[in-house]
């Protein structure tokens, strides 16, 4: 594929607020304004063909229009009540799914679309901390939330790292969304990696390229830049973690990332249980998206003694995580993604697979 094609094959996703309007509602405006809806998604998987659009088969306020669609100057984007976020970045929120009263942080929240996602399911109840160390994402995030309606978020323009876990507004806190900077590898939608992208993963990006691009010595260097990279990452990314898991009352954290590497995913998730199992462990499928195909990588989960020893535990962890493989059509069209989530174990409960 040529640089930009992926984008072609990409469907739009757009995600309903819940907070001002229904699917359905949505549907009808749509359907008023000469789109056709399908009543399904096409099979096999791809998008949409012109002119008309479906509900998302894995998250219910979600729709799919396709590819290249335009709706920035749509009255319903310009009101706030579509939110143009990428499938993969829906699952997050959707799997933390805290209830409407929890007390919630996002530790890495800006620019905000999974902070609003959360307000959105908690229908504005509860309280929202979202936190970001970049004032200017945080200032877009305000904009953004504000925009969308939500009315249970402070943003803090701080560390997460540093947080006082001892303050006691902290003791609250039942739930943690943490999508923490990677190396952004797997953004194909350029579009919204526009919106989205942090200094770093610019960075990572123009790593990435030199590796596929320059003569051999130029791609050893950077082929081992990538990977001293790849390993910084993955310690800040398990040090945002088991930060989140010293809340003393937080019940359940999720972990995403929007990266292709298992530095940055099954590694840092092994690395999390080694240190921290069994007073935590991983929330099984059946609370992490049962019906999403794509699951994590079983190569790539290491050793942890007492709990992964063999290839089934291997299978059994990898089976707990969601992956995205990014862009069509042998990916999942979307952008590439992970995400795992992590669950206390409560006493007299089993901390097993
Ligand atoms: N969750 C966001 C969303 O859905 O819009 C995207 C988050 S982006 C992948 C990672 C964010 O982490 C960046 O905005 C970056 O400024 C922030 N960040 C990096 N280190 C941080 C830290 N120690 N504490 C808080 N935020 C941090």
């Amino acid at each position: 594929l040529i640089e930009g094609e992926e984008e072609l094959l990409l469907p739009r996703y757009v995600r309903v607020n819940l907070l001002k309007s229904t699917p359905e509602e949505v549907i009808k405006t749509f359907i008023a304004d000469g789109w056709t809806f399908l009543e399904s998604a096409p099979s096999p998987p791809a998008p949409p063909g012109p002119n008309s659009f479906h509900r998302d088969e894995h998250l219910d306020f979600m729709l799919v229009f396709p590819p290249k669609s335009d709706l920035h100057l749509h009255p319903l984007y310009v009101s706030g009540v579509l939110i143009l976020q990428d499938k993969a970045s829906c699952f997050p929120a959707a799997i933390l799914a805290p209830p409407k009263n929890a007390y919630v942080i996002d530790g890495c929240a800006a620019p905000g679309n999974k902070t609003s996602q959360l307000a959105m399911g908690m229908g504005n109840g509860g309280k929202i901390i979202a936190c970001d160390l970049d004032l200017r994402r945080l200032n877009i995030l305000k904009r953004l939330t504000t925009k969308a309606g939500c009315t249970n978020i402070t943003a803090l323009n701080t560390s997460f790292l540093t947080l006082d876990t001892s303050e006691p507004d902290n003791s609250k806190v039942t739930h943690i969304l943490l999508d923490p900077s990677c190396s952004g590898s797997g953004i194909v939608n350029r579009l919204d990696h526009l919106v989205d992208a942090y200094a770093d993963e610019q960075e990572q990006a123009t790593i990435l390229e030199t590796t596929t691009t320059g003569g051999a010595a130029e791609r050893a260097a950077a082929e081992e830049k990538k990977k001293e990279r790849l390993k910084s990452l993955g310690e800040f990314q398990v040090e945002c973690v088991s930060k989140a898991m010293t809340f003393p009352n937080v019940q359940k954290i999720s972990y995403s990332t929007c990266s292709i590497y298992a530095e940055e995913n099954e590694h840092v998730v092994t690395t999390l249980l080694r240190n921290h199992w069994p007073q935590w462990k991983l929330c099984p499928r059946s609370k992490v998206l049962p019906t999403w195909h794509r699951r994590g990588y079983p190569a790539d989960v290491g050793d942890i003694p007492g709990l992964v020893e063999t290839d089934e535990d291997r299978k059994k962890i990898a089976d707990c995580v969601v992956r995205a493989v990014p862009g069509g059509p042998e990916g999942d069209l979307m952008n590439g993604f992970f995400v795992a989530c992590f669950e206390r174990v409560s006493k007299n409960k089993s901390a097993g697979l």
